[in-house]
């Protein structure tokens, strides 16, 4: 495949994109064991089996076009999930970890978002309709986890707010305990 036409283009941005979610397979387990809320942890477990699929549907593709998928490694995701590992590693208080892992996993979906926008482009350019309706179907999973990660962030960024009043000797009242998501283990200040 010659690289210089917008086909090429295509197909590597697909290898780029291929080589983004094998390495996101690799880090969602290692983000939902770090995270305490069970909402958080649940949508990196499905988020993960989403993204086994949004392999698949790659596999597919690259399998029409008569390409192989491997032989390229994307750097940026490479750098992103070095921010999570980051993460990961830091001493961070239950809430607090989870508004980190929130705000790494966030850059991780507008990378792909980003991606994937760019190949269904040129796919509607070049007139592979079947493969810009599969990339598609993963660019909307990729905006809704998104937008869920934005909703669990509200709550989550008020508990750790709330870690920091804690610390400081101040009961949390009930009605804000209400609405906190549940966790695995709660750190008694
Ligand atoms: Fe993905
Ligand atoms: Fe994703």
């Amino acid at each position: 495949m010659d690289k210089n036409t917008l086909k090429g283009l295509y197909v590597e941005e697909l290898k780029d994109l291929y080589s983004a979610e094998n390495q996101i397979t690799k880090a969602l387990p290692k983000m939902a064991k770090a995270a305490s809320s069970e909402e958080l942890r649940e949508g990196f477990e499905e988020h993960l089996e989403q993204t086994k699929g949004q392999i698949e549907r790659l596999q597919q593709i690259f399998e029409k076009l008569g390409e192989k998928p491997g032989g390229k490694k994307c750097l940026g995701m490479e750098g992103l999930l070095k921010e999570g590992a980051e993460v990961i590693g830091d001493d961070f208080e239950d809430a607090v970890m989870d508004a980190a892992l929130i705000s790494a996993a966030q850059r991780v979906e507008h990378y792909e978002m980003a991606g994937y926008g760019s190949v269904i482009a040129y796919a509607e350019v070049l007139g592979e309709d079947e493969a810009a309706s599969l990339l598609r179907e993963t660019l909307e999973e990729e905006k809704e986890t998104d937008e869920k990660l934005t909703d669990l962030s509200k709550e989550i960024n008020a508990e750790a707010q709330g870690e920091e009043s804690g610390a400081a000797g101040q009961e949390v009242d009930e009605d804000q305990a209400e609405v906190q998501p549940k966790r695995k283990s709660r750190k008694v200040a």
